[in-house]
Parts: structure tokens; sequence; C-alpha cells
């Protein structure tokens, strides 16, 4: 018999007599009670990762999110995550367990500010990364992620991009494609806190390893990579490569899908302090309150979803 609790706060009360099992138990009841699916980021903590149905990056999560037929999605991850699930699937109801669980990068970009630099570059299309507010997305002409913002950018029909928010990944790009690309002064602090000597220090303590590094790393760090990719392209590096041993450029958890998918090879974080602390509030509880109560729920207003809905179709057609 499932609990009917009020608040999450009696639910917190409980964390003493409920141990980890049990919780997963009564997640998976819920669960499968409501017709739920759970999609969790490679960056979640290893209990929610293994709960989950599906883990990946945000590409995959967009595609996960456009084809379920689940009638709720709860989204582990963060906000503009849940965004992009909803912006696909307004049908269904978007959970996102904690709704303080922001991106920094994503608010280095408003709409408004998006609108202020289409005016002074007229000549330009806009590609944002996923990383960013459904309302900015309304204001793209292609969305992107990690995992193809170089195909996106080659395919768009402009030989002048404004590429949104992330100055790193618009460096990585811009030297990739033969086009003008107009960055914006945006960056994730997770990755681009990463010093290209630590990552020599590291390369110095395990000389046969290989570098993995994500395009949201400064090009010093970029330059010392022999994989640059997203979080699941990361796992393919991992599995193709001959190395045996792999330093990972990139938040620390991502170590726990790493092992997962090689169990064999060997990951070495680049420091214990590489975290993305929004992507840690999520937990077994408060996934287990949100399919109690089917809240917090993540929504768009019709008018902003459906332009940016067109943004990122035009991303998921790019192949
Ligand atoms: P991926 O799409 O590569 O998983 O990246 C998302 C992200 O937020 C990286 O910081
Ligand atoms: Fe945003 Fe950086 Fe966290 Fe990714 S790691 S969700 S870009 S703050």
């Amino acid at each position: 018999m499932i609990p009917v609790r009020e608040s999450i706060d009696e639910l917190e009360d409980l964390k003493r007599v409920f141990d980890k099992p049990e919780l997963v138990t009564q997640i998976q009841e819920l669960k499968a009670a409501h017709k739920a699916i759970i999609l969790a980021h490679n960056y979640q903590p290893p209990e929610i990762q293994d709960l989950a149905d599906y883990t990946g990056d945000s590409l995959g999560l967009s595609r996960k999110a456009a084809e379920t037929d689940a009638e709720i999605i709860v989204f582990c991850g963060v906000h503009f995550m849940a965004e992009t699930a909803y912006i696909l699937s307004p049908t269904k109801l978007v959970l996102l367990p904690e709704l303080r669980a922001g991106c920094p990068m994503a608010d280095f970009a408003t709409a408004e500010a998006v609108r202020e630099k289409k005016e002074e570059h007229p000549d330009a299309l806009v590609v944002s990364y996923v990383n960013t507010t459904a309302a900015v997305k309304a204001e793209t002409d292609y969305c992107c992620t990690s995992a193809n913002a170089v195909k996106v950018v080659s395919a768009v029909p402009s030989e002048k991009v404004i590429f949104v928010p992330d100055q790193n990944l618009a460096a990585y790009v811009a030297e990739q494609v033969d086009k003008e690309i107009i960055p914006w002064p945006g960056y994730c602090h997770v990755h681009h806190d990463i010093q290209e000597s630590r990552v020599c220090e590291l390369m110095e303590m395990h000389p046969e390893a290989e570098v993995i590094a994500h395009p949201e790393c400064r090009k010093p760090v970029l330059d010392l990579a022999d994989h640059i990719c997203s979080t699941s392209q990361m796992l393919d590096a991992a599995i193709t490569s001959s190395a045996e041993e792999f330093i990972v450029a990139t938040e620390r958890d991502m170590i726990n899908p790493l092992k997962r998918a090689a169990p064999n090879k060997k990951f070495y974080p680049i420091s214990d302090k590489t975290i993305c602390p929004m992507m840690k509030t999520i937990t077994l509880f408060k996934v287990l309150w949100a399919l109690e109560s089917l809240e917090p729920r993540v929504e768009v207003p019709e008018e902003i979803r459906m332009r940016a809905l067109a943004a990122v179709e035009r991303m998921l057609s790019v192949r």
C-alpha cells in the first residue's frame, strides 16, 4: 500500500525509517501506477541513474522525451532539460523533482538580449545551445546540443551565426566550420574552471591515459584532449578506444556511467570538486514526492512553446 502524505516535509521526516531499497520500491510502484518514465542526465547522482529508464545527454534525453508514450515524464536533470521535454511533449505531465535545479549557464542569456543582438546583426541566424530557457529558444532559428553543435551550425543556411550562450562551445565550433560565429559571453562555471595545469598534472600521473573533454571546457583544455564530445559520446569514446585509462574533463559524476559502460577501464575525474551542484539537488526522496504529488510541474506558455519547438525540431531534423 503506497502511503499518501500531505507535504514533502512529512516525507523528509520519514528519512530515518526508510532505507534506500524501500524508497526505490515505492518509486517503482508509483511509476508503474502512473505509467511514468524516469529520464536522467549523465551527471545525476548514481542512485538516480540506477533508477532511471533512460540515462543520457541532452540530445538523447530530448529524443526520448519526444518518442515516449508514457503519460508522465519525471525529469532528473536541470530546468532547461525538463522544459525541452515539455516543448516536445506538451500533452505529457513533465515533473522536475526539484524546481530550483537550474543551469547557471542558461541564465547568461535572456530573450530580450537575444532580440537586441539580432538587431545588431540582421544578416545572422541564431543558434542556441539547448542550455537556454524556452524564451531564448523562442528567439532562436536552430537549437543544438554539444553532440551536434558543429553539424547544426554547418547546416544553418547562413554564413553568419550568433551562438548563444556558451563562449567556449562557440569557440570550438568556430574552429570546425567556415562561418563567422558571433559568440555570447556565457559559460558553464563547472567546465570553465577546469585548469589545463590540472589536466597536465593528471597526464603526468597517468601517461597512458587519453583525455576526454566536454566542449564547454576552455580552449587550452580542449587542446590537450584526444576526444571532445557530449557526455553520451564519451561513453562511445571509452568503449571504442584502445586506451585502458582516461582523464575525464567534465563533471565528476560522469565517471559512473563511464565505469558502467567500460567496466574494465579506468577513469580519472579532474577533482572531487568538479561538480554541478544543481544536478545534485535531485534526490530519491524528491523523486518519490514528485510521483506522489505530481508536482513540481514544468510547463511553457503555448506561444513561446510553439516558437521554441520550431528551433528544437530544426535541430532534430539535422542528421
Ligand atoms: P550534454 O548534452 O553533453 O550531456 O551536456 C549537458 C550539459 O549541461 C553539460 O554541462
Ligand atoms: Fe549547466 Fe554546467 Fe551544470 Fe551543465 S554542468 S547543467 S552547463 S551548470
